[in-house]
């Protein structure tokens, strides 16, 4: 597979969603927000992922305003909310998060956690913004196969993607088996495990290897397994060099040592066992 910057991975409806994006969880000042999405779109990120959750898609919005980019060069993700689920309270979500952002459409809406009562009503109404063509692709996070289920008994479109929790301590194989034959392309979200990753010898070792970082070969893993990936950094300096990943390639070896420190270890909760 050739990678480069601009890489996109085409979704099942044939929308095409650049595969490295910038995440923006905890962006929470608004000055230092905006200047670390700016200096995303400046160097050449097309994709920002956000959530109302986070309280920066005002941010994200201005961003895309500011950048001389045009809307339609930029892929926005946002996300509904736990307690904003339920068919009418996520199209009521999704109004407030496109006032916030002050765009007209988004390109992929996705739910947050698949909160047991109200998931499965939560993505008919994401097929609802869809076919009134507010968003672009429909999608999921956190789900499970069991989930994506019985989200396929009753939908009529299915989601395109499902966000998850992914990196080396949790490769997830099974689910991005099943999802792959569905056709539900995989977002990795905490893809350097909130910088837990970084120290780790192996990972020392392999990137060194290529005169890379430990992020670099975590990132590029994540982009030679088919994942999409979303590194967050507040800091203009790693949001410029977490995308200088497209100088070298790790071995089918090196992928398969990466592979191997698989732990299913998560850092964030399992979705079937929510604390909220
Ligand atoms: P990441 O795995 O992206 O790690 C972010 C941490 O790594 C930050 O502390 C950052 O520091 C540090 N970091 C980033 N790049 C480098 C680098 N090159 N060298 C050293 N340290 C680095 O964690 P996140 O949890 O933020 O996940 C990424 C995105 O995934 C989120 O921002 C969000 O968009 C999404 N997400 C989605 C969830 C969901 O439920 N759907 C849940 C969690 C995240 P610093 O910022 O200080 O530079």
């Amino acid at each position: 597979m050739e990678l480069h910057k601009n890489s996109t991975k085409r979704l099942a409806n044939g929308i095409e969603m650049p595969r490295i994006g910038l995440g923006v969880y905890k962006m929470t000042e608004p000055d230092i927000t905006l200047q670390a999405i700016s200096t995303a779109l400046d160097n050449g990120y097309r994709h920002i992922d956000t959530a109302s959750f986070y309280a920066n898609e005002k941010e994200v919005g201005e961003a895309v305003r500011n950048s001389k980019l045009a809307r339609e060069d930029i892929f926005i993700t946002t996300k509904v909310w736990n307690t904003d689920q339920g068919y009418d309270q996520t199209l009521k979500a999704f109004e407030k998060s496109l006032e916030l952002l002050g765009l007209e459409y988004v390109d992929l809406y996705l739910t947050h956690w698949p909160i047991k009562e109200t998931y499965v009503d939560t993505y008919r109404a994401i097929e609802r913004l869809y076919e009134e063509k507010l968003i672009r692709a429909t999608g999921v996070s956190n789900h499970h196969q069991h989930h994506l289920e019985a989200i396929a008994a009753k939908a009529n479109i299915q989601p395109m993607v499902n966000q998850i929790e992914c990196h080396p301590r949790l490769t997830q194989v099974d689910l991005r088996q099943y999802c792959a034959e569905k056709e539900i392309a995989i977002t990795s979200w905490s893809p350097l495990a909130r910088g837990g990753l970084l120290e780790e010898p192996i990972l020392q070792e392999i990137s060194s290897k290529y005169g890379k970082s430990p992020a670099h070969a975590i990132i590029r893993w994540h982009l030679q397994s088919d994942l999409i990936v979303i590194p967050k950094s507040i800091t203009p300096s790693r949001i410029i060099d977490n995308l200088d990943v497209f100088d070298f390639e790790l071995s089918a070896e090196d992928m398969k040592r990466i592979d191997a420190l698989n732990l299913n270890e998560r850092t964030g909760m399992d979705p079937d066992n929510l604390k909220f």
